[in-house]
């Protein structure tokens, strides 16, 4: 499993563990040191005082004291009111006595204890504890705790003078007090650490609060930069390491949004590159439809002028009927037509009479309208695959497919009397015309056959005029 511990923890726990570490090694050591002179301090003043009271006492006097009978001498008397006052004075000591050794044994001779259990002189004491037998013949004091039937004391002995290893006053602090001393070190050395591991514990959060205050900034400045928001910079000090990150956070921001704008700079003018360019494209689309318009207008426009110049090439101002170069050219086509099938084909011409008289009787205009409707009449007698043109002046010429001379006169007569029987009206007068009509039938040339109708369109015009005359097959 994997634990997540914060930074901020981690940080606290190691301050803490540290001052926890430091302040218990140099707690423990403290105490053990303090454990040390407070015992060295007893011990001191046990030795102290013990040396000091058996220099109060003498040998030679206490050996009138020996057994509980003796209590009763006024050496015993006077001895033990001397111990008690001194035990009275020093409220350490629980108990105050004088022993004796004597082969091997050591017995009590003076005891100061006030209470029933206090030991009469001559009482053996048989606990064999080294320190006291030492006790006769040097100042010495319990290393350890010692307990018998009085209790558990630490205690000091110290030779009589003149004594010759044979007394010692012994005094002993009851373990209680030596262990209450213990309990209030104790006491103040648990608070001390308390009281060490509870700032250390303070402190430590404030450290990390403050460690962290700019690490938590900086995550927050990185998480608003990565949503977008360049703008901003991170304004705390830390004198420390950590001023080069945000120095370096802050850097960061700026170029970004010094690129952001650069981009956006440079987005918004491709967007009004591309805004003018649309603009341009309609306006060059517009320009070409327009001059594609006029262009259509244009071939239009020439289509119709061409169509004009067409029929201005092929079609008489005047009469709308087909002009001497389209009859010419259709005479060429029956030539060979008739060189390739031997089809026949005749020529009529047509030749208003006395047409200069209706010019000069009736107006010019009358004549141009008698031309006008002479022809539309022709037109509708012939048919559609004969051609009808104006040959010249009052002059017109019929080009009869697939018709011999029979054929070609009989629509010749067909059409004069058409004519003959017409009356036509301008500006309210009544007009009446003939024509006459030479015909020929085509023999093989052209010219000839051209020249043959012409001469019968003349005999027709000297027989008196309103006739029809088939060329001479001769001539
Ligand atoms: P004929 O019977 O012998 O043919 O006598 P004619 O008067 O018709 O013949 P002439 O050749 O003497 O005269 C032809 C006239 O036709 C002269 C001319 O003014 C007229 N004419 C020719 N072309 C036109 C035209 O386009 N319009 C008008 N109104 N008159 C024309
Ligand atoms: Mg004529
Ligand atoms: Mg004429």
């Amino acid at each position: 499993m994997n634990i997540r511990i914060s930074v901020r923890t981690k940080l606290f726990l190691s301050h803490i563990l540290i001052v926890v570490f430091i302040a218990g090694t140099a707690g423990t050591y403290f105490y053990l040191s303090a454990v040390e002179s407070l015992m060295n301090g007893l011990k001191e003043r046990l030795q102290a005082s013990a040396g000091l009271i058996s220099q109060t006492l003498d040998a030679e006097v206490l050996r009138h004291i020996r057994a509980e009978e003796d209590t009763v001498s006024p050496e015993y008397a006077a001895t033990l009111d001397q111990l008690r006052t001194l035990k009275r004075m020093n409220p350490d000591i629980a108990f105050l006595y004088v022993m004796r050794l004597e082969a091997e044994k050591v017995f009590f001779i003076i005891d100061s204890d006030e209470t029933n259990a206090q030991a009469l002189p001559g009482k053996n004491y048989d606990h064999d504890l080294p320190t006291l037998r030492r006790g006769f013949t040097s100042m010495i004091v319990d290393d350890e705790i010692s307990t018998d039937e009085w209790g558990s004391f630490l205690s000091g002995y110290a030779p009589i003078k003149n004594a010759k290893g044979q007394y010692l006053v012994g005094i002993d602090m009851r373990a209680d007090q030596v262990r209450e001393k213990y309990s209030a070190l104790r006491i103040s050395g648990a608070v001390s650490l308390f009281a060490a591991i509870l700032l250390a514990f303070i402190l430590a959060r404030i450290l990390a609060n403050r460690f962290m205050m700019p690490i938590r900034v900086s995550i927050s400045r990185c998480s608003s930069i990565a949503e977008g928001r360049y703008d901003e910079q991170l304004d705390i000090q830390t004198n420390d390491e950590l001023d080069r990150l945000i120095e370096a956070i802050n850097k960061m921001s700026s170029s970004l949004s010094l690129s952001q704008r650069t981009t956006q700079a440079a987005v918004n003018s491709l967007h009004q590159a591309k805004n003018e360019l649309e603009i341009r494209v309609r306006q060059r689309t517009a320009d070409l439809s327009e001059v594609n318009n006029k262009l259509s207008q244009e071939v239009a426009e020439r289509l119709v002028a061409q169509k004009a110049l067409q029929a201005a090439a092929t079609i008489d101002p005047l009469t709308r009927l087909f002009n001497r170069r389209v009859i010419q050219e259709r005479l060429d086509l029956e030539v060979a037509r008739n060189s390739r099938q031997n089809t026949p084909f005749t020529l009529i011409i047509v030749d208003l009479d006395h047409f200069k008289m209706i010019n000069d009787t009736h107006g010019h205009d009358a004549g141009d309208s008698i031309l006008v409707e002479t022809g539309v009449r022709m037109k509708g007698i012939i048919r559609g695959q004969d051609t009808l043109a104006r040959w010249g002046g009052e002059e017109f010429m019929m080009l009869l497919p697939d018709t011999d001379a029979a054929g070609g006169l009989e629509v010749a007569e067909k059409v004069r009397v058409r004519i003959a029987d017409t009356t036509y009206y301008f500006a309210g007068q009544e007009i009446r015309i003939t024509a006459s009509f030479g015909v020929a039938q085509y023999d093989g040339d052209l010219d000839r056959a051209t020249m043959a109708a012409d001469k019968a369109l003349y005999q027709a015009k000297s027989l008196g005029r309103n006739r029809v005359v088939l060329a001479d097959a001769e001539s």
